[in-house]
């Protein structure tokens, strides 16, 4: 069964870091590359991963389906 998994428009990102700080499993704040990384796209559960998308500021994360 296909999952969803959270993506970043790295482009968008203004390295805010909330999403770290509601799902540090799944997000991390790169500074070096001054946006945030997905480091585990099922890292915490999708309730958690879409509070995170929801509180973006830039509204910058989104599902994709990820391939099987
Ligand atoms: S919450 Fe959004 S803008 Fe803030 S670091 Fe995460 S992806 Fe970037």
């Amino acid at each position: 069964m296909a999952k969803n998994i959270p993506v970043i428009d790295t482009e968008a990102c203004i390295a805010c870091g909330n999403c770290e700080a509601v799902c540090p499993g799944v997000f991390r704040l790169n500074e070096s590359l001054g946006h945030s990384e997905v480091i585990n796209p099922t890292g915490a559960p999708e309730d958690q991963i879409q509070i995170a998308i929801d509180q973006c500021p830039a509204q910058c994360i989104s599902w994709q389906e990820a391939a099987d």
